[in-house]
């Protein structure tokens, strides 16, 4: 049993993986300003002993009582519309917050895994992204808040391990779906869920061609752990995600498909900045973790329907 903080735990993936934790037997710290996040998604472990949730911002320092085998850090908005709400505080999320979470890892000897993102690679020149492309990053645009921040918060963690000699891992997450996701989240697959199932439009952002490649959470939350327990030599990055690379537009048809919805699909203006294409080259993680995502997008769409019909 090792003790573990999750920060961002109330949050769509860090609520799985304290669920995942819990159920292998760990004690779970979970930290969260509850920003984007919900008790809701929590509350069922609350019964569970080995459960603690501290309500906290990381940008101000965090010390617990508890010693700290590990941390994964993913508290940050991921939601373009939401981390766009305060970009001042999801940049400071990004680089004040995680050099506090680099310290409390620092003074207890507690190994660190950071939730980066494929956005580091920002409109990318190269299909599919590895690990290797620097990326192609507008510094200054409304992303950059997140895409810089978490650019930066990847810097901070190499410079605490080249420092400190800091046990760091660092994981690319591409584009990640299922359950518990924010039903006013704003992201492309919730959105197009909670239209279906209510019989309004669904909103195809510019002409719908650009595309993303979307991995099922329990695929992303074993990987997460993989990469956390794998030797001390393996800092990352390391992407994870689904290569199977789908358009916006073939996403919207077959949700209105699978919901059997009424609604219709309608076109709005593209987001400034908004990446024409995304997709994972996964061949590290086969390689070094011995990861692949097993669930096919629509098999993880049928589950995710699912969630959303019990709550709205
Ligand atoms: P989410 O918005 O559901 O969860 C983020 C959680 O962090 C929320 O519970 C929120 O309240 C909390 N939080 C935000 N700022 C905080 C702060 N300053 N202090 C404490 N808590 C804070 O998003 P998610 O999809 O679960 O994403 C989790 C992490 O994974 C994020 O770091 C995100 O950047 C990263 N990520 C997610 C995806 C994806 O597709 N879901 C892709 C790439 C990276
Ligand atoms: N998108 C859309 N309609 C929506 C929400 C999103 O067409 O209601 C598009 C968005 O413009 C982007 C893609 O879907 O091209 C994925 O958006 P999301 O916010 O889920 O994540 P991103 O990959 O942009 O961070």
């Amino acid at each position: 049993m090792k003790n573990i903080i999750v920060t961002g735990g109330a949050g769509f993936i860090g609520s799985h993986l304290c669920e995942f934790l819990l159920k292998t037997g760990h004690r779970v710290i979970c930290v969260d300003n509850l920003l984007t996040g919900s008790e809701d998604n929590i509350k069922d472990f609350y019964a569970n002993a080995l459960f603690k949730f501290i309500k906290h911002d990381i940008t101000e320092p965090f010390y617990p009582d508890e010693a700290v085998a590990e941390i994964y850090n993913l508290a940050c908005p991921a939601s373009p519309i939401q981390y766009q709400k305060d970009a001042i505080h999801t940049i400071k999320t990004n680089t004040v917050g995680v050099a506090n979470l680099l310290d409390l890892a620092k003074a207890r000897g507690a190994k660190i895994l950071q939730a980066s993102t494929s956005e580091v690679y920002g409109e990318p020149l190269v299909s599919p992204q590895p690990e290797t492309y620097r990326g192609n990053v507008n510094p200054i645009g409304p992303r950059a808040c997140y895409d810089e921040g978490k650019r930066c918060a990847e810097t901070l963690f190499f410079d605490y391990h080249r420092s400190y000699g800091l046990k760091i891992k660092v994981v690319r997450i591409f584009n990640t779906y299922g359950s518990r996701m924010s039903e006013n989240d704003g992201r492309v697959v919730s959105n197009f869920i909670v239209q279906a199932l209510r019989d309004n439009d669904i909103t195809i952002y510019g002409d719908g061609l650009q595309t993303r490649s979307f991995c099922f959470i329990d695929d992303l939350v074993s990987g997460l752990v993989k990469m956390m327990n794998s030797n001390d030599e393996l800092t990352g990055p390391v992407n994870l995600g689904n290569s199977a690379e789908f358009t916006i537009k073939q996403v919207a048809e077959l949700i209105q498909k699978i919901t059997g919805s009424k609604s219709k699909i309608v076109y709005r203006n593209l987001p400034i900045d908004d990446p024409t294409n995304r997709c994972p080259d996964i061949s590290k993680a086969k390689e070094a973790l011995g990861w692949q995502p097993a669930v096919p997008f629509l098999d993880g769409l049928v589950k995710t329907i699912e969630y959303f019909k019990t709550k709205i």
